[in-house]
C-alpha cells in the first residue's frame, strides 16, 4: 500500500471494500489517475465479513443485469488473481407449497431478465444434496451461481487495481470534501488535501455520516448480522443453499460458512427514528428474517456528531473498522438446524465466529449514481446485504458514470433521486 500522498488524481474514492476498489480497477484499466483512501485496511468491514455468495437467483429485478455481468466478471477476475470464485450451483430450498410458490412468482418477476434460475423438484434437488431429515419438496436453482471468498477477494482484486495504476492508501480517512466554482475539487484526509475532479463515496455504513456531514441526504441504516464458520468437514454438500432458518456454503478451506437469514438485528438508532417513515415497509415486509433491538448501540449512536469540521479528527478516524461482536444464540441456533436437517454436519463445531454492520436503503437496493446537488460527487453505497456478489459490475458502471462512457446497464434504477424526489 502506498505512504505517500499524491498533490492530485481524477478520481478520488473514499472506502476499499469491494466497491470502492472495483470501482478503482476499472476506472485505472481506462487509465483514469485514480486513489482510494481507506481510514482502517482493504475489506476491514462487509466485504470480508459477508457469507461469500454470489447470486442471481432471488434477487431484486432491477439488479439482475449487474449480476449476470457480475458472474463473469468473477470467472475473469479468478483466472487472474485467487479469489477462491466458484460457480457452485446456489439454492433457495423449500419445504412447503407456500415457498415454491413464492420461487416461482420470483421466476415469474426475473422472466424477461434471461435468468439461469429454475425451479427443482424433489427428486432432482435430493440428487443434489446429502441425505435430509426434513421434507424438502424444491428448491430455486441457478447452476451458474456460485461463491468467491471475501478473505481474500478484495485483497485481490486491489493488487489488479494497483497493477493497473490505481493507489490505495490505508489508514487514511477522507474527513470531507472541498469545492470550488461549484464543483468537486478536492478531497481532505486526514493527511492532507489531494486535488481531484470527480469523488466516489463507497463508504459502506459510514456513507449517511459522510453525505449528511456536506448537507446530502441518504437514507441508509445498519442492520447487524452474524456469522460462524466450522472447521473443514466431509458432507458431500457442494453448492450453496439456503434452508429459510439456515444457510450454508462450502469454503475452500473445506469448511462452511453457516449463518441464517433470521440472524439479522436492526438496532434502534436516532436514524431509525428519523428514518422511521422511509424504512416502514422494508421493516414490515422483513419482519421474519428481522428483529429489532433497542439498546446500547442508540446512545453510541448519538454520541456520533452528525456535523463536523474538517481541520480536526473526525468520526471516521475514531473508528477505522465496525466489528461489532456476534449474536452467538442466533448462529448456534443456524447450525443447530443445520446440523438437524443434515446428519452430515453431526460433528460440525464452531472454529470462528463474528459479525458486521450491513448498510441497508429503504427498497434494499443501492445507490450508484451521481449526487445531483454536487456535480463531481458519486456515491456507491447501500449494497442492502447482497453487494460482495455485484461488486465488481457495480464499480464498473460506477467508473462508466464517473467518465461519462455508456454503461452496460441502465443506471436508472439506481439513482439517489428517487428517494429524495
Ligand atoms: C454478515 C454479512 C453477510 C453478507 N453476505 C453477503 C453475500 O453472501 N453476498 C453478497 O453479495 N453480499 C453479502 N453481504 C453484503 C456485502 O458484504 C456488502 O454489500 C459489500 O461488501 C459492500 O461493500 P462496500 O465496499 O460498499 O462496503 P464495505 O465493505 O463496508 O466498505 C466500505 C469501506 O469504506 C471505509 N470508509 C468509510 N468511510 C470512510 C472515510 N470517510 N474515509 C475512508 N474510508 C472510509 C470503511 O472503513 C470500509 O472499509 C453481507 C454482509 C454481511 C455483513
Amino acid at each position: 500500500m502506498r505512504s505517500t500522498l499524491p498533490a492530485e488524481v481524477d478520481v478520488a474514492i473514499v472506502g476499499g471494500g469491494i466497491i470502492g476498489i472495483s470501482t478503482a480497477l476499472a476506472l485505472a484499466r481506462k487509465g483514469i489517475r485514480v486513489a482510494v483512501f481507506e481510514k482502517g485496511t482493504v475489506a476491514g468491514e462487509q466485504s470480508s465479513r459477508n457469507w461469500g455468495w454470489i447470486r442471481t437467483v432471488g434477487r431484486d429485478p432491477r439488479e439482475l443485469p449487474l449480476s449476470a455481468i457480475a458472474n463473469d466478471m468473477w470467472t475473469d477476475i479468478q483466472a487472474r488473481v485467487n479469489v477462491g470464485y466458484r460457480r457452485t450451483g446456489l439454492a433457495y430450498l423449500a419445504e412447503t407449497d407456500k415457498e415454491m410458490a413464492r420461487h416461482q412468482a420470483w421466476l415469474n418477476s426475473a422472466k424477461d431478465t434471461g435468468t439461469e434460475g429454475s425451479l427443482l423438484g424433489r427428486d432432482e434437488l435430493a440428487r443434489l444434496i446429502p441425505t435430509s431429515n426434513r421434507p424438502w419438496i424444491g428448491a430455486l436453482y441457478s447452476a451458474g451461481d456460485g461463491v468467491a471468498e471475501p478473505s481474500l477477494a478484495t485483497a485481490a482484486i486491489a493488487r489488479l487495481a494497483a497493477e493497473a495504476g490505481a493507489m490505495v492508501f490505508e489508514r487514511c480517512a477522507v474527513r470531507g470534501l472541498e469545492s470550488s466554482a461549484g464543483r468537486t475539487s478536492a478531497v481532505v484526509t486526514e493527511l492532507g488535501v489531494v486535488k481531484c475532479a470527480s469523488v466516489v463515496l463507497a463508504g459502506g455504513a459510514w456513507s449517511r455520516l459522510f453525505c449528511g456531514n456536506n448537507a446530502v441526504d441518504f437514507p441508509q441504516l445498519k442492520v447487524h448480522a452474524s456469522v460462524l464458520r466450522t472447521g473443514p468437514l466431509e458432507t458431500g454438500l457442494e453448492m450453496a443453499i439456503n434452508g429459510s432458518d439456515f444457510t450454508c456454503r462450502k469454503r475452500a478451506d473445506g469448511g462452511y460458512t453457516v449463518s441464517q437469514l433470521g440472524a439479522s438485528i436492526a438496532d434502534v438508532t436516532p436514524d431509525s427514528i428519523r428514518l422511521c417513515r422511509q424504512f416502514l415497509p422494508a421493516w414490515m415486509a422483513e419482519r421474519k428474517y428481522l428483529k429489532l433491538r433497542v439498546g446500547r448501540r442508540f446512545v453510541e449512536e448519538m454520541k456520533i456528531p452528525r456535523h463536523f469540521p474538517l481541520d480536526a479528527p473526525t468520526p471516521f478516524e475514531a473508528c477505522r473498522t465496525l466489528d461489532p461482536p456476534p449474536t452467538m444464540k442466533m448462529v448456534d441456533g443456524a447450525l443447530g438446524k443445520l446440523k438437524h436437517a443434515f446428519p452430515a454436519f453431526k460433528n460440525a463445531t464452531v472454529a470462528q465466529a463474528w459479525a458486521g454492520f450491513i448498510d441497508v436503503t429503504p427498497d434494499a437496493v443501492p445507490v450508484i449514481s451521481e449526487v445531483g446537488k454536487i456535480p463531481g460527487f458519486f456515491l456507491a453505497a447501500g449494497f442492502s446485504g447482497h453487494g460482495f456478489g455485484i461488486g465488481p459490475a457495480a464499480g464498473a458502471l460506477m467508473a462508466d458514470l464517473v467518465t461519462g462512457d455508456t454503461p452496460g446497464v441502465d443506471p436508472k434504477a439506481f439513482r439517489l433521486d428517487r428517494f429524495n424526489a
